[in-house]
């Protein structure tokens, strides 16, 4: 597959057909996660005949594809998922969006589709945000979320490399996650039974097939009065993620240390931007001990039973951060003091991050569309 890795698209060539029918902007507060789509979208085709079609923005449509299309059929698709803010100063910020490029990139090696610039890809996406800025909406706890999808779009039945992909970009406005403003804790079912991801799998890839497989499980866990999964791995029943989101753990650990723990990059998670960033963050506060390593239910319910446990937050995109309240585990429900806890911890990461999104603290982390 060496096509695969001979060239990539550019920015430069970027052709842009304007909508000339807008749609009217939704209220802030009306917006449904994933509902709304803007005025454009960026497409990008790939064939092995004829290597990388000029980037593409056009108005909003559907596509067009062939029933064999091997996205359809074999799941050769994969995501990302990222954000425009519109600032205080009402200019419009990204947020460390070379980390979403770089982990599509390793996605796309993975799914055996044809690699690109990751710079070209950024720049495209930024072009798109542009044409669109007015979809990015003027409130402080709103924002711009951006879809970047890539997918095989071989015509043929046949288990093998897509010869013809799609990169393509959706963006639409999303609302607060917290709709009441202020931080709401979630209910976790952590149910042994069900996998999200194992070692040697792709668990650490942002591929479709790693999500359409947990709906039945989260719906599992609104059947049992619970919000989110947690899921577990293995013998030890190690702690993996929630959701979609990274997991933290801020207590004190077994030698008397305050801790702010998290499970390693060891293939069954999502290397999450926010997850990146809280670590960058705390390691450069220093201010407590920042460790990545595994977590069993053993060890957790047990510092919990002692009293060790401050607060147990997940940490992505979507949320930035969100509490956990309690755990639902074989039959029993166990309560999380995260929110008795202030929690401080997760307030001040909350702050932090959303304080360089909307620009009241410049950051390289969060460059200008
Ligand atoms: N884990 C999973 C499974 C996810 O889908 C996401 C959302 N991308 C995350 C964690 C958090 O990642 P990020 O901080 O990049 O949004």
């Amino acid at each position: 597959g060496s096509l695969r890795f001979a060239s990539s698209f550019k920015a430069a060539d970027l052709t842009i057909e304007r909508n000339t029918a807008g749609k009217p902007k939704p209220d802030p507060a009306s917006l449904v996660f994933g509902k709304q789509f803007s005025d454009h979208m960026l497409t990008i085709y790939w064939s092995e005949k004829e290597g990388w079609k000029v980037p593409q923005i056009k108005p909003f449509q559907n596509l067009s594809l062939h029933p064999a299309t091997s996205a359809l059929h074999y799941s050769i698709e994969l995501f990302e998922g990222m954000k425009a803010f519109r600032g205080v100063d009402n200019h419009i910020r990204l947020f460390r969006p070379n980390l979403n490029m770089e982990r599509m990139h390793r996605t796309a090696d993975r799914s055996c589709l044809p690699l690109f610039d990751k710079v070209e890809l950024l720049e495209c996406i930024r072009k798109l945000v542009e044409v669109d800025q007015d979809w990015v909406p003027y409130s402080l706890d709103a924002s711009l979320y951006i879809r970047p999808t890539y997918i095989g779009i071989e015509p043929s039945l046949g288990v093998s490399r897509a010869s013809q992909a799609l990169l393509f970009c959706i963006v639409g406005p999303v609302g607060p996650y917290f709709t009441t403003g202020a931080f709401s804790p979630v209910s976790l079912l952590a149910d042994p039974s069900y996998v999200r991801a194992w070692r040697g799998g792709v668990g650490a890839y942002k591929m479709g097939g790693n999500y359409g497989p947990t709906i039945a499980v989260q719906n599992e866990a609104i059947k049992q009065g619970c919000q989110q999964v947690l899921w577990l791995y293995g013998e030890q029943e190690e702690i993996t993620e929630v959701g979609t989101m990274n997991l933290f753990i801020y207590w004190t650990n077994e030698g008397g240390e305050r801790e702010l723990l998290t499970p390693p990059l060891d293939g069954i998670i999502l290397p999450g931007v926010t997850r990146q960033s809280l670590l960058d963050l705390a390691r450069e506060w220093g201010e407590f001990k920042v460790t990545e390593r595994t977590m069993g239910m053993k060890e957790l319910l047990g510092a919990l039973d002692s009293g060790r446990i401050t607060e147990v937050f997940g940490a992505g995109t979507a949320c930035v951060v969100c509490p956990v309240g309690s755990l639902l585990y074989k039959g029993k429900t166990y309560q999380i003091p995260t929110m008795q806890n202030g929690p401080d911890l997760a307030k001040r990461f909350h702050k932090e991050l959303t304080d360089m999104q909307y620009g009241r603290k410049q950051s390289e982390w969060a460059p200008l569309v």
